[in-house]
């Protein structure tokens, strides 16, 4: 079947075209550059955003892709979680499209999405997977036995999201927004052994009770005042040490607590996804140990990890072949959808 994916949970309008597991087409519309300006997301406009690049996008990813609106099979949209102006901006459409063609509509889940994603990359998952979502709103590890019916959410971030940590320490290091980038760039430079910061939930006594969650708020303010110190005393601040200690604290944690839980849950593939996913220190020691301890990893090409249409046609698609019964016409948004709930 071929399904047309809309996501807008953020900042980005993503339309794309997906056959089973082959991506036709994916056209992607941010309005970024605009909350640059502000250091982070206003709600108002980046809804105001979707709803002018809406219909432009879906007539690019037809166009692109060579195929008519006639054709299309069903239509999947991000019902939540995300904001919800720009959530309903996309649900909005989406119902839209389905009524007047008079085919199924299938709400997906945005996080799940990230990463059944992957499937149009790396083909079909084996049948258990785990999967790590990082990005500026989410940090999660999830077991996935089926990508369309059986997600079980093992642990998330109990505070920040690891990309959020990364804006956060940018701003307090004077960097643009968003500083994750950037962070990642400087800490090329950088001795990771430089500063031990802090790894959140990592002790013995937290380890029973949030075995696979993250804590990144503390390791902020560890860094926050590591840097003030320094400057009150008129010191010069080694950005590039700071930067790659800080880097390797949050990769060290998200690797190592992602490892485990394969190991507990006996899970031999490892999927990593979501915008954070692009940042180096990650890849890089996600390699590393999973190549260690014998886990398969895939990983997204960076435009797949960042918010698109893609990953919501994949989803869609792996929602209507496994034979799910499509979302009602009156379906709402769900700012804070729970990872479990793979489609509504
Ligand atoms: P969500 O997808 O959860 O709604 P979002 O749209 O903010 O949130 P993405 O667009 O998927 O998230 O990812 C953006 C986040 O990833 C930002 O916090 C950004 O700083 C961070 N990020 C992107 N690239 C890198 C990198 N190379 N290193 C570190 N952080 C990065
Ligand atoms: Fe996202
Ligand atoms: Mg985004």
């Amino acid at each position: 079947p071929l399904v047309l994916g809309i996501e807008t949970s953020c900042d980005e309008t993503g339309v794309a075209l997906v056959r089973g597991d082959e991506l036709l087409f994916d056209a992607v519309a941010s309005s970024m550059e605009e909350h640059a300006r502000y250091g982070g997301i206003i709600p108002e406009v980046a809804s105001r955003a979707h709803l002018e690049a809406m219909v432009p996008t879906v007539e690019r990813a037809l166009a692109e892709s060579g195929v008519t609106l006639e054709q299309v099979d069903a239509i999947a949209c991000t019902a939540g979680p995300g904001l919800v102006g720009p959530l309903t901006i996309g649900t909005a459409a989406a119902k839209s499209l389905a009524l007047a063609l008079g085919k199924p509509l299938h709400g997906v889940n945005h996080v799940i999405g990230h990463a059944a994603v992957d499937q149009l990359v790396h083909g079909q998952f084996p049948d258990r997977v785990m999967a790590l979502v990082v990005s500026g709103g989410h940090s999660s590890l999830l077991l996935v036995d089926d990508v369309a019916t059986s997600v079980t959410e093992l642990g998330s971030t109990l505070d920040d999201a690891a990309g959020e940590a990364f804006d956060k320490v940018g701003r307090l290091l004077g960097l643009p927004y968003p500083g994750g980038p950037h962070i990642d760039r400087l800490a090329r430079d950088g001795d990771p052994t430089a500063i031990r910061f802090p790894r959140g939930l990592t002790a013995r006594k937290d380890q029973e009770k949030h075995a696979y969650d993250f804590s990144f708020s503390g390791l902020k303010t560890a860094v926050a005042r590591w840097v003030e110190t320094r400057e009150d005393a008129g010191e010069e601040i080694p950005v590039n040490d700071v930067a790659a200690s800080f880097a390797d604290a949050v990769a060290d944690v998200l690797t190592a607590k992602t490892i485990a839980a394969c190991h507990r849950h006996d899970v031999g593939t490892l999927v990593v996804g979501g915008g954070f996913s692009a940042n180096s220190q990650l890849r890089e020691m996600a390699a590393q140990r999973c190549a260690e301890a014998g886990i398969e990893l895939r990983i997204p090409p960076i435009r797949f990890c960042t918010d698109n249409g893609a990953m919501i046609g994949a989803l869609g698609s792996a929602v209507v072949r496994a034979g799910l019964p499509p979302s009602s016409l009156d379906i709402g948004v769900d700012s804070s959808m729970p990872l479990t709930t793979v489609s509504v």
